[in-house]
């Protein structure tokens, strides 16, 4: 058995978690103070995701680069082969805030979406 010291970021709460794991396996969640918590933790102690932001080169238009996110967390463990893919990608400009620059980005069901506006 391990124990992972998290602390929760789904509220402003911040509340301090202990996972108990049995290799891979959630065996139990504590310091949580609602469901929310026990969900964090048990995703986060298992398979951490974060939301990727960074920048795609901009074609055709005044600005060089548009800053992206995807438009929900993905894998961790992804990020090297997610900055790799951006390095590739590209977008015309005009963008607009919400383009959807790649879809289903690294088939994680997540799209890669412009943040702001690119002329
Ligand atoms: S466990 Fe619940 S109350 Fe505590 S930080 Fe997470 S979401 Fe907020």
């Amino acid at each position: 058995m391990s124990e992972k010291k998290l602390v929760c970021v789904s509220c402003p709460m911040g509340c301090e978690l202990t996972v108990v794991l049995e290799g891979k396996e959630v065996v139990s969640v504590s310091g949580n103070r609602c469901p929310r918590g026990e969900e964090y933790a048990r995703a986060e102690a298992v398979e951490p995701r974060r939301v990727l932001m960074t920048l795609v080169r901009v074609e055709g238009g005044m600005d060089r680069v548009v800053s992206v996110k995807t438009d929900r967390p993905i894998p961790l463990r992804l990020f090297p082969k997610a900055m790799e893919r951006v390095r590739e990608l590209s977008v015309k400009a005009p963008v607009t805030i919400g383009t959807v620059v790649e879809k289903d980005f690294l088939t994680t069901g997540a799209n890669l979406i412009a943040t702001r506006f690119a002329r």
